[in-house]
């Protein structure tokens, strides 16, 4: 099963829909430069990747992957994902990604910093503030950030903060980067919460997957009152009708324990949490959750892709089929790249901007991607997926910078 073919799949509805000719589609059906090496740590090999899929708005522009299921597939799909978020977002940049694949849960300290500094040594000729900036992803974090900084700043033997984002704020990095993307995503997710759900009261949601993203995002709509019945991570799940005590929870994962075993409720497995009942689904760990093998079960009224690529292309027309809106993947966790783009911003200026200011910036920029998808999805009533309104948005972008620059 190639997740790249569902890409090239979901492009070519976004082709029939706007008319799109075969030859400026081109332009967006193959990466414009993909780098492979395998990293060698005493002997044992790591094969990396390093993919820029387009740069016609600006650089290339995403995170480094530690999983031991990275492969080319998936990290071109991601590379292909940036590239419309960064165009729907409006930020200058293009779309990249990287990856390394190995268990980093089973690496020592020590040997993942050394693969942090070699996957650098090997790539820095393609990495830069103007060429490509990283940034973590799954299981990569600002230490790893750190580490790649230090030994890319080693190989040019100057400072460029501006090469990556995600750093510690010591490093240039900036402070409102760890819950950007739950913050945008809940933003988003109220936004959906009133458009579909209207004035229901006692709003249940499900969340899957309690890292960075999963588990700010549970904190923030706790905080809001929702009751959230359902939390997951790789271990399985736990569930609690009644509604979970997230501050508990969240304690409990901070000391290292897994979410299924919290006392507070009951265990349940990850496939047995995506169908519960629940008003909102959000989908928070890794790509292909949903597919042709459990869509039709989905019970929730309205899904929420904060991880990227959560739902294949075929469970994407079963969920529109049984009218489940869902919140896509590029709009919904974009503001995490939004706010690398601040950090990105401020680096290469020198300036440091308020932090006050830069969150309303994100929730402006939030509130208006969500409007625009939104309206465009209204307008064409009903015959579009809220996912096609966006991609449409993004292609268009993209499309207009490549005419621009004469190459289509
Ligand atoms: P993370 O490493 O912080 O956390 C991943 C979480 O998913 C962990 O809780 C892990 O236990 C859980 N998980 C892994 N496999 C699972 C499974 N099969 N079922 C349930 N849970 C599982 O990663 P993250 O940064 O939170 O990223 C999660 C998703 O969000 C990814 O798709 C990532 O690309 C996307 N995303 C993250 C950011 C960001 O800023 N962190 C930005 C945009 C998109």
């Amino acid at each position: 099963m190639s997740i790249f073919n569902d890409n090239l799949n979901r492009l070519k509805e976004i082709q029939v829909l706007e008319n799109i000719s075969e030859g400026d589609m081109k332009a967006l059906l193959e990466p414009v430069q993909e780098n492979y090496t395998e990293l060698d740590i005493n002997g044992q090999k790591y094969p990396a990747w390093r993919i820029v899929y387009n740069r016609a708005i600006g650089p290339g522009k995403g995170g480094i992957r530690f999983h031991p299921d990275v492969s080319e597939d998936e990290v071109k799909s991601l590379a292909f994902w940036m590239a419309l978020k960064n165009s729907l977002a409006d930020i200058p940049y293009g779309g990249a990604k990287g990856g390394v694949k190995f268990n980093p849960k089973t690496t020592s300290q020590a040997d993942l910093e050394l693969i942090s500094r070699q996957y650098i040594d090997y790539f820095y000729p393609y990495l830069g503030q103007d060429k490509d900036i990283p940034a973590p992803d799954v299981y990569t974090n600002g230490q790893i950030m750190s580490w790649m900084l230090d030994e890319f700043e080693k190989k040019i033997g100057q400072h460029e903060p501006g090469m990556i984002t995600g750093k510690p704020v010591e490093l240039g990095g900036i402070a409102m980067r760890g819950d950007a993307t739950a913050q945008g995503g809940y933003l988003v997710t109220k936004e959906a919460i009133t458009k579909f759900l209207g004035d229901a009261q006692d709003i249940k949601i499900v969340i899957q997957g309690f890292g960075n993203a999963g588990l700010f995002m549970t904190e923030k709509l706790a905080n809001d009152g929702y009751k959230i019945i359902a939390v997951s991570d790789s271990k399985g799940g736990i569930f609690n009708a009644a509604g979970l005590n997230i501050s508990e929870l969240v304690i409990w994962k901070n000391q290292g324990q897994t979410v299924g075993d919290y006392v507070g409720g009951q265990k349940i497995t990850n496939a047995e949490l995506l169908e519960l009942d629940t008003d909102i689904l959000v989908l928070a760990a890794l790509e292909n959750q949903i597919t042709k093998d459990n869509a039709a079960n989905i019970k929730a009224r309205c899904l929420v892709e904060l991880a990227n690529g959560p739902i294949s292309y075929e469970a994407d027309a079963i969920l529109a089929q049984n009218k489940k809106p869902v919140v896509p993947d590029i709009l919904a966790n974009s503001g995490g790249v939004i706010v690398s783009y601040f950090e990105w911003a401020q680096n290469r200026t020198g300036q440091i901007l308020d932090e006050e200011y830069l969150r309303n910036l994100l929730e402006k920029k939030m509130k208006t991607n969500w409007q625009r998808v939104y309206d465009q999805y209204i307008a064409k009533q009903g015959a579009i997926t809220l996912r096609q309104s966006a991609y449409i948005l993004a292609v268009k972008r993209i499309l207009a910078a490549e005419k621009w620059r004469g190459r289509i």
